[in-house]
Order: C-alpha cells, then sequence, then structure tokens
C-alpha cells in the first residue's frame, strides 16, 4: 500500500516539474511577447502547450501611451516572435525593439484587414488610421490566423497543434460573433448611439450597426479640447443620445464630466484597448467582448 502511493506521488512529482519546461513533451516552450492582453490573449489560444506568451501593456493599459521598461526590452531579447497590432497603435515600440538587439520576427497581426480612416480631430481635414481593429470580431478571425500561420514558421514541428487550436477557436469566435449580432439587435435603432471617452469603436460600429461619437480621436495621447468637448456636448442633446459609457484605459474625469452637464446616464465601462485583470470582467477577448455587449444592450434598452 504505502509502495504504491509512493510510485504515484513519484509520478505527480515528474509531471509537475515536466510540465513547464517540455510543453508537450518535445523541447521548451518558445517564448512569444504581444504588445497587448488582446493579442497575448489571441496567441495564448493558438499557441496552447507550446508558447509561453508574454504581454508588454498589461490589463486594464493604455497601448498608445504606454512607456517600456527595461524589463520589456529584456522579455523582447528572449522572445522566439513579437506580435503587435500596427496600424499606429503602438509608436513606442520600434525603439524598444532596437534598444533589445532582439533579432525575433516582428509581426503586424493586423496584415490584411482593411484599416479604417477616421477624421483626425487634432488636424481638421487630415485623417487618421484607427488602429482597434480587434473590435470587429471578423477581424479578429484575421488576427488569428496571421498568429497561427506565423507560430507554423518559427516552429514548423507544431503546425499539427497550431492548427488545431487555431480552427476550435475560431469556431467560439464565429458563436461570439452570432451572439453580439443578436444582443445589438434587440437594441432600437433610434437608441444605438453612444458616448466613449477616445475613438476605440469604430470598427465594432461599422460590424454591428452602431455610432460612436467620442471627445478623443483615435489615440489618447492629447487631451480634448474646450471646443471638443462643447460639441459633444451639443451631440448629446441634438441626437438623444441615450448613454455615455466610461473605459477601462481612459480617465473617467472627462466622461463624468460629460454625463453631469448633459444630465445623461453613465451605461457602465466599456473594455476597448485592454482586457481587465484576471479575475475580472473581461480577462479574455471573448468575455470582453460579452462584457460590453450586455453593458450596451443594458444600458440602451435592449436584452
Ligand atoms: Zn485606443
Amino acid at each position: 500500500m504505502a509502495y504504491v502511493s509512493r510510485r504515484i506521488l513519484l509520478a505527480a512529482f515528474a509531471a509537475v516539474i515536466a510540465a513547464p519546461v517540455a510543453g508537450d513533451g518535445a523541447e521548451p516552450r518558445k517564448l512569444a511577447v504581444a504588445s497587448t492582453s488582446i493579442i497575448a490573449d489571441f496567441v495564448r489560444n493558438v499557441g496552447g502547450q507550446r508558447i509561453d506568451v508574454k504581454a508588454l501593456v498589461g490589463a486594464n493599459s493604455d497601448a498608445h501611451v504606454y512607456s517600456p521598461t527595461p524589463g520589456d526590452a529584456k522579455e523582447i531579447a528572449g522572445a522566439a516572435i513579437v506580435f503587435v497590432n500596427g496600424l499606429g497603435l503602438e509608436g513606442w515600440l520600434p525603439r524598444l525593439v532596437g534598444a533589445s538587439g532582439s533579432k525575433a520576427p516582428l509581426i503586424a497581426v493586423t496584415k490584411g484587414i482593411t484599416p479604417r480612416r477616421m477624421q483626425d480631430e487634432q488636424h481638421p481635414g487630415r485623417s487618421v488610421t484607427d488602429p482597434h481593429a480587434w473590435q470587429s470580431i471578423a477581424d479578429a478571425k484575421v488576427y488569428v490566423t496571421n498568429i497561427r500561420d506565423k507560430l507554423v514558421a518559427i516552429d514548423p514541428a507544431g503546425k499539427a497543434a497550431y492548427e488545431t487550436n487555431a480552427q476550435a477557436y475560431l469556431a467560439k469566435l464565429d458563436e461570439l460573433d452570432k451572439e453580439v449580432r443578436s444582443a445589438i439587435a434587440s437594441i432600437p435603432t433610434h437608441r444605438r448611439k453612444v458616448i466613449t471617452t477616445h475613438d476605440a469603436f469604430g470598427y465594432f460600429g461599422a460590424a454591428y450597426g452602431m455610432s460612436f461619437i467620442a471627445p478623443e480621436g483615435v489615440s489618447t495621447d492629447s487631451e480634448p479640447s474646450a471646443k471638443d468637448v462643447a460639441r459633444i456636448i451639443r451631440q448629446i442633446k441634438q441626437q438623444a443620445i441615450p448613454a455615455v459609457f466610461l473605459e477601462n484605459v481612459s480617465d473617467p474625469r472627462l466622461i463624468e464630466q460629460i454625463a453631469r452637464e448633459t444630465g445623461t446616464a453613465i451605461g457602465g465601462k466599456l473594455y476597448s484597448d485592454a482586457l481587465s485583470e484576471p479575475a475580472g470582467p473581461a480577462s479574455t477577448y471573448i468575455d470582453m467582448m460579452r462584457h460590453n455587449v450586455r453593458e450596451l444592450a443594458k444600458a440602451l434598452g435592449g436584452v
């Protein structure tokens, strides 16, 4: 009896120490660094047991104005591959990669997506590229297939695993897309318009038929002027916009001021550019999209 239980214990111990280094038993896991928590979640879903994933910009943090740390350069130096959004999101990244001395491939996961252009709030008459493509699930699927193909390129032995993982995750995204569509369909058409702090939901709005208006542009790198805020307040009144929303990566004070001055309800908090902490309501991309659409439907009179 004692002999048997000791053998079981030893076997369990061996499994525990083997798991973190061996992946599927063959060789050490490769490290993939992702610029944001949302991209890291995609890489985790495709990489499965073969890939360790680190996000540079963590939960509830703003990727537009991030200040890299010396630890970030070390992570990149040890990475087999670096995944970034591109489309102008991570202006701080090229210097960081240069400083790290990394030779790892640097992959923009938005390759193949049709970028949205928006009017530059700071420079009227000019347009800027909107980087928030992950807010459309069809575009998120492009992220996932790009990640799959690039993981296969750096680790051909994992091809079957990456393809199986990606296929399963893409199927979940198809389900999620249906859920989002039916939740938005439950909101009366004339109420499908909201205010957020910055223009992070252009792709979401275009994909699912909603209007998002924001005092800050597609980046958070400059404060809106008094004129921008006055314009939004006018719009809320003229268009009878039913709700304003906070964002997890933005200072809430601006939206709170707008809510006060217009008497509009704060609908809740949307997760725009980053996931929540693990115990929060949006710790994965799928949970984030579910949370956001639930908050929208609740505030705007849907189900
Ligand atoms: Zn943003």
